[in-house]
């Protein structure tokens, strides 16, 4: 199956609207905008990465600063836009993260903050790696 590609939507979902690329941050790619209410039509597989970077021996979480789990800690990454290899969204996505968290060590992870299961998940997998696929 080929993705299908953003000209060919032309009207918005919420209000058929006519809809216009239009670069909403930089470094990323255009957005498909409704000109009438404003909608961004987000054309994403919805595939997400997440970086589990060591650091002095622990690794580095950073705090959520918006909605789901504003204030929450989490594994910097974030969802790979459409025709984004994996390997350029988990750069960019942990190097759009700021507030950065580095623990030293699996006791210090806060895990009962953790904002979603499948962070929490891929830390404890990390964890439980052998020492030399670290
Ligand atoms: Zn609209």
């Amino acid at each position: 199956m080929t993705w299908p590609s953003p000209e060919n939507y032309r009207f918005c979902p919420v209000c058929a609207g006519p809809l216009a690329e239009r670069l909403l941050k930089p470094g990323e790619p255009k957005r498909l905008v409704c000109t009438r209410c404003g909608f961004i039509f987000y054309i994403d597989p919805k595939l997400a990465v997440l970086s589990v970077v060591p650091y002095q021996g622990g690794v580095v979480l950073v705090r959520r600063a918006i909605e789901p789990g504003y204030g929450l800690w989490v594994a910097p990454g974030g969802f790979v836009d459409v025709g984004e290899k994996v390997e350029e969204a988990v750069v960019r996505e942990t190097q759009e993260e700021s507030g950065l968290l580095v623990v030293f060590g699996p006791d210090e992870i806060p895990w009962g903050e953790i904002a979603f299961r499948s962070t929490k998940e891929a830390l404890q997998e990390y964890l439980n790696m052998p020492g030399e696929l670290k």
